[in-house]
């Protein structure tokens, strides 16, 4: 079984998703993760400079070597793995949001993890959460959500997950403009653009708890398991 979840940025998809792999014993799979491993990756290598300018060659030549994935902590949660090295807060910075729809909106890298998302799921009950999962990755997905919510409510929750992970001094103004411009970005771009699958069910989460979200999806999970 497949569930894909996709929506805007900062719209509680990764926490959703994670409460549902753990409530149903499924594999969860964080596809911005894979996506912000690639952008730290490519600002340490060189890929791209800090105007955001991409180096085609050295990015083409040393794709294909990448070395992406997750780990389980002791504590049990998924870590972001690259390279050998957990980089779980190296991807949540200010820097990597400011490059990392330049680099998602590249065909090159997008065929390549949609290939190793692909790959990930074979033969396992998953949830995966991304942009792209109901429409490109999974078109056949068992059941596809697509998230949305106010933009102050998402920016008090990317504030609250950058100031957790040390980055002090962000402001809301700075946070609310990069989530609406890295939106704008991830609609716009032509290779698999953020949108809602035909059969995506819309889940607006502006005025529901995290708690509400999850019993309401469960149940969706349970008819679907039961059908
Ligand atoms: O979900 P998160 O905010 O961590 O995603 C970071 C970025 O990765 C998105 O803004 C988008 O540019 C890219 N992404 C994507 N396709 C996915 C998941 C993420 O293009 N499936």
């Amino acid at each position: 079984m497949v569930i894909a979840i996709d929506g805007y940025s900062s719209t509680g998809k990764s926490s959703l998703a994670k409460r549902l792999a753990n409530q149903f014993r499924f594999l969860y799979v964080d596809t911005g993760a894979m996506y912000r491993m690639v952008a730290l990756k490519a600002l340490r290598e060189g890929w791209i400079n800090s105007k955001n300018e991409i180096n085609y060659k050295l990015l083409e030549k040393n794709l294909p070597s990448l070395n992406i994935g997750f780990r389980r902590s002791s504590d049990g949660k998924n870590m972001a793995f690259l390279d050998g090295e957990i980089v779980e807060k190296d991807i949540r910075t200010m820097e990597i949001n400011d490059i990392v729809s330049k680099i998602s909106s590249l065909s090159i890298v997008r065929s390549q993890l949609v290939a190793q998302q692909q790959k990930i799921a074979v033969g396992k009950d998953l949830v995966m959460d991304g942009r792209d999962i109901g429409t490109v990755v999974f078109p056949n997905a068992d059941l596809k959500i697509f998230m949305q919510a106010e933009a102050d409510i998402r920016t008090d929750r990317r504030l609250l997950e950058l100031r957790s992970n040390g980055n002090l001094n962000v402001s809301f103004e700075e946070v609310k403009a990069n989530l609406i411009q890295r939106d704008l970005d991830d609609q716009a771009r032509s290779d698999s653009p953020l949108q809602k699958a035909s059969d995506a069910v819309v889940l607006d989460n502006s005025e529901k708890s995290a708690e509400e979200v999850f019993k309401l999806v469960s149940s969706w999970v349970l008819e679907k398991i039961n059908a």
